[in-house]
């Protein structure tokens, strides 16, 4: 790159809808000359002609040395020579004056530098002129200090210009020569107070790195603006999951990006995380949102009732098919089906499922030929699938077939910048529900809240909030309102207090539940670890759920 390639247009990108000129990662302004006429009167008359000339010095020694920084990191120069002639040309491109005649020499090698510089149209003394009138000393201190800034950091010296000739003192142009310092010797002195360069230098790199750090922090923001430009749009919804936090943030920009594809997804994360939730907002991004959304819990019935809801069956097939039914896959049609606590699915369905993902055609129980099925397959689960499989308890095929994408969702204890926000949503949803006039958590209830390790999650929280809101006799939601397990910190609320009198059943219920959320919600061994068979598990949860439900 050479000075005279220089182009004020690529120089310059005027972002007129940021309000921002910028020059690389310099903002530039645009300021009619005459104001800074008038401030240069200003200064003269309140501070005195010789505070004024060391401030304008400094002021252009800061701006020559920027300048020289900027054009550094912008181009490649051909020669120090044409980087040094870069910042005549610049200031002339930015309207400070002409420099229509340059002396270089002893820029390399051990030679004496020797620079002289004549400048037309110098704006200083235009302007000194008409606010000042005639000087009997040179006045062109903003660009004495512009070039002594740029010099000084081309050629990594204390590089000094002074003034000898100038337009406001009756010659016909201004003229200037520069020297390194070691080479002025005692004629620099009367002219060194003016600069005071340590402090400028150390103001500039103080300046650099508050800048870099500026720069950092902005970029990284807008990268995350941008993200968060197209999901945002779609967290309106009340359904949308919250997501102030970081790790649940991650979790949706993930579904975000499968939601365009017709992948199989893998869900996972403890129970209670909310798994259905995204399952659903995949489904409502992708190209089958039109479509249906079907969900199935797949440890939630018996075998043979869990293969006819999927598959469906034919009149007949056995008792009680009166009539034929489409299954889930068929229902499903051109939409999404997930499969919930798929772990739970016994193996012969296992089979079935493998079967219907690649083939993508199912068959109806009692049927001889099989129905094409265009479904996206979205699976959950809380148990660990590796580990389910390492135990022979899960298909390894299957499993390889649904995880192509896996989703974690994380527990609520990860994201504990949403507790608060999921909470006031659950609190404006269930008030409404029950046409209570509550609108607000006490600060203490939500200090609680946030303290609380949420072994059940999302849901656990809502069931708190729901039963708060049940509760609650005032406008807010107070501590009293809470249940005893959260008010002890981190006590299970599963089991909960076992010295009150309590019914054979309800303790029955409590055992039940708790042996449930150690072995991570999966019925099989639930029912393995309580010595009662699965059927009977699922008709006592069954009872619990109704229990729940009925609860006001
Ligand atoms: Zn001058």
């Amino acid at each position: 790159m050479r000075a005279s390639d220089l182009k004020v247009l690529e120089l310059l990108d005027f972002r007129a809808a940021d309000g921002v000129i910028a020059f690389h990662d310099q903002r530039m302004l645009l300021y009619d000359a005459d104001v800074l006429g008038i401030l240069r009167r200003e200064l003269v008359e309140t501070v005195g002609p010789r505070v004024a000339r060391g401030l304008l010095t400094r002021f252009g020694y800061a701006d020559g040395y920027r300048d020289a920084q900027t054009l550094k990191k912008l181009f490649r120069w051909e020669s120090q020579e044409e980087w040094c002639k870069a910042g005549l040309v610049l200031h002339a491109l930015e309207g400070k004056a002409l420099a229509v005649k340059t002396r270089l020499s002893g820029l390399t090698g051990n030679g004496a530098l020797e620079a002289e510089i004549r400048w037309e149209n110098c704006y200083e003394t235009e302007q000194h002129l008409r606010h000042l009138g005639p000087a009997t000393e040179p006045v062109c201190w903003k660009l004495a200090g512009y070039v002594s800034g740029y010099f000084s950091a081309c050629l990594g010296d204390e590089i000094y210009f002074v003034e000898t000739d100038c337009c406001a003192t009756g010659h016909g142009c201004c003229r200037a020569v520069g020297k390194r310092r070691s080479d002025w010797g005692a004629d620099l002195e009367p002219h060194l107070e003016y600069f005071k360069v340590a402090s400028v230098q150390d103001e500039i790199a103080r300046l650099e790195r508050a800048l870099r750090q500026q720069r950092l922090a902005v970029s990284r923001q807008k990268r995350e603006a941008e993200r968060w430009k197209s999901l945002a749009q779609h967290l309106q919804g009340p359904q949308a999951p919250v997501a102030k936090s970081r790790a649940m943030r991650d979790v949706l920009e993930l579904a975000e990006r499968v939601a365009a594809t017709d992948t199989t997804v893998l869900l996972g994360g403890e129970s209670g995380t909310g798994k259905e939730l995204v399952a659903r907002y995949i489904h409502e991004r992708s190209r089958r949102a039109k479509g249906p959304f079907v969900a199935i819990n797949c440890g939630a019935l018996p075998e043979p009732l869990l293969e006819s809801e999927l598959f469906g069956h034919m009149r007949g097939s056995f008792t009680g098919a009166v009539a034929d039914k489409k299954g889930l896959f068929e229902e499903a049609g051109r939409g999404t089906l997930l499969l919930d606590e798929i772990a739970e699915a016994p193996p012969a369905i296992q089979v079935k499922l493998l079967r219907a993902l690649q083939e993508r055609e199912i068959r109806r129980v009692g049927a001889t030929i099989s129905v094409r099925v265009d479904v996206r397959v979205l699976a959950a689960s809380n148990r660990d699938l590796e580990q389910a499989v390492a135990r022979g308890e899960f298909r390894r095929d299957l499993y390889y077939r649904l995880n192509v994408i896996n989703i974690v969702i994380p527990p609520l204890r990860d994201r504990r910048e949403d507790i608060i926000s999921l909470a006031r949503l659950f609190l404006e949803r269930h008030a409404a529900a029950q046409g209570k006039e509550i609108r607000a958590i006490s600060a203490e209830a939500l200090d609680l809240l946030t303290g609380y390790a949420w072994p059940g999650n999302v849901r656990e929280l809502q069931n708190v909030i729901e039963r708060a809101v049940v509760l609650g006799a005032r406008d807010r939601i107070t501590v009293a309102d809470l249940p005893p397990a959260l008010r002890e910190r981190g006590a299970s609320p599963a089991l909960g207090d076992l010295t009150g009198p309590l019914s054979l059943q309800e303790l029955e219920r409590r055992a039940i539940l708790a042996a449930l959320e150690r072995h991570h919600g999966s019925r099989t061994r639930t029912a393995k670890a309580l010595g009662i068979s699965l059927h009977t598990l699922w008709r006592k949860l069954k009872v619990y759920e109704g229990d729940a439900q009925r609860r006001p």
